[in-house]
């Protein structure tokens, strides 16, 4: 398989090319067609796979362009700076498409800028737990009814992070975008029964990759 047996238009295998990549990697050949067929996942795969790419490709694809309506995926990541990184790889392969691309830098900016009555709309939205969490605890919190996916970045290194803690922290995640569409993939460098277990308590119709 190649990136032309993927149904994406030629703009985002533009993209593709323009980033240096002509062959999917194992994980992407996957994720990507899974992810386009609404399906959620988790996946396994280490560290410079590509997981990254599989991830922003069917998002990118289903996002087409910007929409009146705030946050349609919110990417959770262990670090501000893995945040940052995965910001600018979505920036690259979404050039051009006019989507809005958000990294939570400066707390007190987001709260201005993510109330209800914001003119301001972001399709995409990079982050930490710690600060969606406090975000989503302001008055009024940071809205999350439109998220289509939520996608878990290096979930064994957010479990691992005080297990209880960002256990509890999903949870009001998942309750603030619990909106009968939202659909979440989960990404792990590691296999660990406990996110395995999360994930089939949570996530109906889940696939599993393993690569
Ligand atoms: P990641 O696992 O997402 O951190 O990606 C590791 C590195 O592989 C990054 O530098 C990507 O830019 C690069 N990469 C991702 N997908 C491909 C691909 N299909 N072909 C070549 N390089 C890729």
């Amino acid at each position: 398989i190649s990136f032309d047996d993927i149904p994406i238009k030629q703009d985002l295998k533009d993209n593709i090319k323009t980033c240096g990549y002509y062959t999917p990697t194992p994980i992407q050949m996957q994720t990507i067609p899974t992810m386009m067929e609404n399906r959620q996942v988790l996946a396994c795969a280490p560290t410079g796979s590509g997981k990254t790419a599989a991830f922003l490709l069917p998002i990118i694809y289903q996002l087409q362009g910007p929409q009146k309506k705030g946050f349609r995926t919110v990417i959770v990541c262990p670090t501000r700076e893995l945040a940052k990184q995965t910001q600018r790889e979505c920036e690259r392969l979404a050039e051009g498409r006019g989507l809005r691309i958000h990294v939570i830098n400066k707390i007190s900016k987001a709260v201005e800028q993510f109330g209800p009555n914001s003119s301001k709309k972001f399709d995409i939205l990079v982050t930490t737990p710690n600060r969606l969490c406090y975000l989503l605890k302001q008055e009024p919190p940071i809205s999350l009814e439109n998220v289509e996916w939520l996608i878990i970045d290096e979930a064994d290194k957010l479990f691992e992070s005080g297990i209880h803690s960002f256990r509890k922290q999903l949870e009001q995640i998942l309750v603030a975008c619990n909106n009968g569409r939202r659909k979440i993939a989960m990404f792990s460098a590691t296999h660990t029964p406990v996110i395995a277990k999360w994930c089939v308590h949570n996530m109906k119709g889940l696939v599993r990759i393993t690569v």
